[in-house]
């Protein structure tokens, strides 16, 4: 793999973790659209049972806890990020509502139709989009909703560059009419689909990383692994700025019949 290409999957899981834990999201993302998503589920009451699954350090998981009645659960496969998810549940006062797990979203250990939603951004690409849907409806109750955000392409074709991007970093990529249809076909109702504004990429996720990136490496001076790992993040945020008419993050809402 030439270098151009790497993933963030090929960097040690602790740089990365310290790196992520001290910005509010671990992916594209904005409290407008949790709320937009959230929009199109109904039938949420108290009793309702919610996962967020990976759930990061919480921030869109305090969105929707401010925002939707039930019981929130958040599972992550970082036990750092699940700490902070608590001490930000705690610190809002939602603590009883909202708990943070370590977990692995491929071994969950929620109860058959125990859930009335399933949330999750930024994170199915972990297990894989279609697998995902596939087996975390099981969890839902008949009638429950799946709400996640998956990156899609926008067009049929694009540059070679960007293409050979993802191919590398996530071959699942697809269009957005594939992706509705890989919904349909695990066995949901496709309620929405809708594309996050760049905002989202660009005030919400990439911005807050100048500081922290500067920080990071003043911290690590020295440590080759830290230098690749951000000059791997200002990579991707150049491709992002490059070829973001090709490419970004959709959500998709659906129903379990
Ligand atoms: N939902 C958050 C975080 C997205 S980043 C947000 O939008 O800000 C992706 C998250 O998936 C990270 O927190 C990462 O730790 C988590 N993750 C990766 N592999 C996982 C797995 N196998 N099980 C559960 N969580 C996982």
């Amino acid at each position: 793999m030439s270098n151009d290409n790497t993933s963030i999957h090929d960097f040690d899981f602790n740089l990365i973790c310290e790196y992520f834990s001290s910005i509010d999201r671990q992916g594209p993302g904005s409290p407008g659209v949790t709320l937009k998503a959230l929009s199109f589920v109904d039938h949420l009451t108290d009793e309702s049972r919610i996962a967020d699954i990976g759930c990061g350090t919480g921030g869109q998981t305090m969105v929707l806890a401010q925002h939707a009645p039930g019981q929130i659960t958040g599972v992550d496969l970082f036990p750092l990020f699940i700490d902070l998810f608590n001490q930000n549940a705690s610190r809002l006062n939602l603590q009883h509502r909202v708990k943070g797990l370590v977990g692995s979203m491929d071994k969950l250990t929620f109860q058959k139709e125990e859930l009335d939603l399933i949330w999750s951004e930024g994170a199915i690409y972990n297990i894989g989009f279609e697998q995902g849907l596939k087996e975390w409806r099981k969890f839902l109750k008949p009638g429950g909703f799946i709400a996640v955000s998956e990156v899609s392409w926008f067009t049929d074709e694009r540059p070679a560059e960007i293409d050979q991007f993802w191919q590398d970093a996530y071959p699942q990529i697809d269009t957005i009419p594939h992706k509705v249809a890989q919904m349909q076909n695990a066995g949901y109702v496709p309620v929405a689909s809708f594309i996050l504004p760049e905002t989202c990429w660009l005030d919400h996720f990439y911005k807050p990383q100048i500081a922290a990136q500067e920080a990071f490496l003043k911290k690590h001076a020295g440590n080759q692994t830290a230098e690749a790992f951000i000059a791997n993040q200002r990579h991707e945020e150049k491709l992002y700025q490059k070829y973001k008419a090709f490419y970004g993050y959709v959500f998709y809402i659906g129903k379990k019949l």
